[in-house]
């Protein structure tokens, strides 16, 4: 028999965050700091929504590009937060997750052997979603000495002829690493000069900690050559719901939604009730949860400084990027041996790209006990390393 495997899906490697998880369900009395979600469950009033709806036989398939009092709502959001316009009629397609978003995202717009830049260390979906498209990823330094933010520099050197796509996340995954509204200006004329595409993806958005949460597409230059991608997955702990959506100008949006309404149809009907309700009703326990993020980071961060482990101070998502390249150990024996040793799991920093290399993400999602436990723990490691 033949191998049917495509040549496309041989050439991705599997998810490097799935080992570490492997060996972690093994053991007991771990600390698991590899969670890329949410610790809380999704507020009661978002699940009430979705349990009124589900009553009145709301189960339908919904107009492909999502029902129109969900898009109303996010073109509200984007109006209020970021003084972005967006026609719900026609630039928003409400998708399953932010997921699918960029995954549709990058399928309409890549074609065999376009380059997309991705800003690096970067969300492990990216590289494996271009290589689908037989696009060729090339990554774009974000360094920690530009607080993990990306540079027009850093830009300048990456880009070739073939550089058609810029896609980059921030509030970032794994850094820590956010963008203001002057960075992205600082780009702007690069991504226009080289007319380049930006897709970013700012699912982090309102887990900003310091300063104003800023959205690329905000900024006139770019509005017209970005395609903004979102959810609901991380603002209100609904990951299991499976909803996000993008906003692009209207020619753009109508190429996305053919590869949409082919794979999709439409998002989940019974979660975009209840993402109705998290943009009316739920902003202040959005808010109360990135209060907590925000103690837990502080208080994490400072210990793990304590502890040794130089840790630059993210200012959104939640999660630490230590930097451990003193300790002359790689970041997966560092991880192998924090996790198999002192119970404490994180995920070695390469797996997000070159410029994780010798980071650890740790997330901190999690109870501030936990994460103080932790600090005791990794402090015992760098005590015998
Ligand atoms: N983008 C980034 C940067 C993420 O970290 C995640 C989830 N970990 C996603 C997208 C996917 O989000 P969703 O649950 O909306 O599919």
């Amino acid at each position: 028999m033949r191998d049917f495997r495509s040549k496309r899906v041989c050439r991705i490697p599997p998810s490097g965050i799935r080992r570490f998880f492997d060996i972690a369900q093994e053991m007991e009395d771990v600390i698991s700091l590899g969670v890329g979600e949410p610790d809380y469950d999704t507020p009661w009033n978002v699940r009430e929504a979705a349990i009124r709806s589900i009553e009145q036989g709301q189960t339908a398939y919904t107009s492909n590009s999502g029902l129109m009092q969900l898009r109303q709502g996010i073109s509200g959001y984007l109006s209020e937060s970021y003084g972005e316009t967006y026609d719900p009629k026609s630039e928003i397609i409400v998708t399953t997750g932010a997921s699918e978003a960029l995954d549709i995202a990058i399928r309409s717009v890549v074609d065999p052997g376009d380059e997309v830049l991705v800003a690096d260390p970067s969300y492990i979906a990216y590289c494996s979603n271009v290589m689908l498209s037989c696009g060729t990823p090339v990554p774009v330094p974000c360094l920690e000495k530009d607080g993990f933010k990306l540079t027009p520099d850093s830009l300048m050197e990456s880009i070739t002829p073939k550089s058609k796509v810029l896609l980059c996340n921030f509030p970032n995954n794994p850094s820590g690493g956010v963008m203001t509204k002057d960075d992205y200006k600082a780009i702007s004329d690069i991504v226009v000069d080289n007319d380049l595409l930006l897709i970013s993806d700012e699912i982090y958005n309102e887990l900003t900690y310091e300063g104003e949460k800023a959205s690329a597409a905000s900024v006139d230059e770019l509005r017209g050559r970005t395609i903004t991608i979102n959810g609901f997955s991380k603002a209100y702990s609904m990951t299991g719901w499976r909803v996000g959506y993008l906003c692009a100008p209207e020619e753009l949006c109508r190429a996305i939604l053919k590869v949409h309404q082919y794979v999709m149809l439409s998002a989940p009907t019974t979660s975009q009730y209840a993402a109705i309700e998290a943009l009316k009703n739920a902003a202040d326990s959005c808010h109360e949860m990135v209060r907590e993020y925000r103690i837990r980071r502080n208080l994490f961060v400072k210990g793990l400084n304590r502890a040794g482990l130089r840790t630059h101070m993210p200012n959104g998502a939640f999660y630490a990027f230590p930097n451990i390249s003193e300790f002359g150990i790689s970041d997966e024996e560092f991880a192998e041996r924090l996790l198999k040793e002192h119970h404490v799991a994180v995920v070695p920093g390469s797996v997000f790209g070159t410029s994780g290399k010798n980071h650890l993400r740790c997330s901190y999602a999690v109870s501030r006990e936990d994460l103080m436990t932790a600090v005791g723990r990794i402090e015992e490691f760098i005590s015998e390393i």
